[in-house]
Parts: C-alpha cells; sequence; structure tokens
C-alpha cells in the first residue's frame, strides 16, 4: 500500500451540488529522486491523477471541490474557461485558471506544470510546452507575489527551459545566488543545460554536488 483512497460525497463549493469524489486518505512519503522539477519517481508519478477534482454539475476544478472560490459559478461557463477539455491536463488547467482567480498564484503555476506532465506522459510535447509557457506568463504576471518563493524561481528554470526558453535561464540563473549552495547549484546545472539547448528532462541528482538521498 503506498496510497489509500476513498470515494466521498463531497459539496462543490461553487454549485453546491453534491458529487462522489476520490479523496487520498494516506500517502507513504516519497523515497524517490525527482526530475529537476520536482516531478516524483514512480509510485508516486501515478498519482498525479488524484490531484484533481471536477465537479459533475458545474464543471469547477481544483484540488478539491470543497476549496472556496472569489468567483461566481458564472464564469465557468465562460469561453475562456471551457477552452480546455475534460481530460487530466485539460483539468489542470481549469484548476490553474480557478486558482489565478483565486489569487493563489503558486497553486496556478504547479497546476500549468501538473498539466504539462500529463502531456509529458502522452508525449504531447507541443501541448507540454504550451502547459509551460503558461506556467512561465503565471510567474510574469505576479512577480512581487513570487518574490519571496525562492522555490518556485528555481522551478521556473526547469519550466523555461523544458519549453525552449535557453536564452533567459542562462542570462537569469548562471551566477545567482538562489539562498542556499544546493538550489544554486541546481540553477547553476539549469542554465549549462540551456546553454546546451537541451530541454529534456534530468534528475534532481544529474546536478553536480547535489545528492538527493
Ligand atoms: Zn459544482
Amino acid at each position: 500500500m503506498s496510497i489509500k483512497t476513498e470515494e466521498q460525497e463531497l459539496v462543490c463549493a461553487v454549485c453546491g451540488e453534491k458529487s462522489s469524489q476520490t479523496v487520498i486518505l494516506e500517502c507513504e512519503p516519497d523515497r524517490s529522486v525527482p526530475d529537476l522539477d520536482m516531478r516524483p519517481g514512480e509510485p508516486h508519478r501515478s498519482y498525479i491523477k488524484y490531484w484533481v477534482s471536477k465537479c459533475p454539475h458545474c464543471g469547477y476544478c481544483n484540488a478539491s471541490i470543497e476549496i472556496p472560490v472569489l468567483f461566481t459559478k458564472e464564469y465557468l461557463q465562460s469561453g475562456s474557461y471551457n477552452k480546455y477539455d475534460d481530460s487530466l491536463s485539460g483539468s489542470f488547467m481549469k484548476m490553474s485558471l480557478v486558482c489565478e482567480k483565486n489569487k493563489v498564484y503558486d497553486e496556478a503555476l504547479k497546476a500549468c506544470l501538473y498539466a504539462a506532465w500529463a502531456y509529458d506522459d502522452e508525449e504531447n510535447d507541443e501541448k507540454a510546452v504550451e502547459c509551460r509557457r503558461a506556467a512561465v506568463k503565471i510567474f510574469d504576471s505576479h512577480r512581487a507575489y513570487f518574490s519571496e518563493k525562492p522555490d518556485i524561481l528555481l522551478l521556473l528554470a526547469d519550466i523555461m527551459r523544458r519549453s525552449g526558453s535557453f536564452e533567459r535561464v542562462v542570462s537569469e540563473y548562471g551566477k545567482r545566488f538562489m539562498g542556499s549552495g544546493l538550489m544554486t547549484a541546481i540553477a547553476a546545472y539549469e542554465a549549462e543545460l540551456a546553454g546546451k539547448k537541451d530541454s529534456s528532462c534530468h534528475k534532481a541528482d544529474e546536478a553536480p554536488g547535489v545528492s538527493v538521498k
């Protein structure tokens, strides 16, 4: 047992309707070496599908449909919300829009990244790049919010490299102190990979001087 889930009747915070949702009750700690963007290895890698819930009545997508929102349910009928489909990636992109509306910008950024991971698994590189660029856009739109979040700043280096923004990674991370030796080493490695125009996935412990265990 690495994960224990349960079906629960939850009330949607947007429309007030009840629906059956899969809820994680317990999860063993992740002991895998993550990718540079902190994507866990198996078995946790497969649990991504439990990270987003959708209300079947109004289409509200979030980590839980019980999370209150700062908008009315009409927003969920808008074209900008419904340009994404009901796939796992589409649900994460909707969750990203919801989190941005709720002003929880780090969750909005990460939801784009999770959407990209789902597209990575489908080997849909074009869509994965689109989602990573959406994550960068959230960062650029809310810079003040992210200024005190070095973990997100580091994550962004990988998101930008994986979506081809090599020059920006080299110029912004090449010689930057990130607040700790470990984070600085990873940032320097991201800049090194970007300098080689390498947009592929790498493990965190490939960075020189970084030991995950
Ligand atoms: Zn609902």
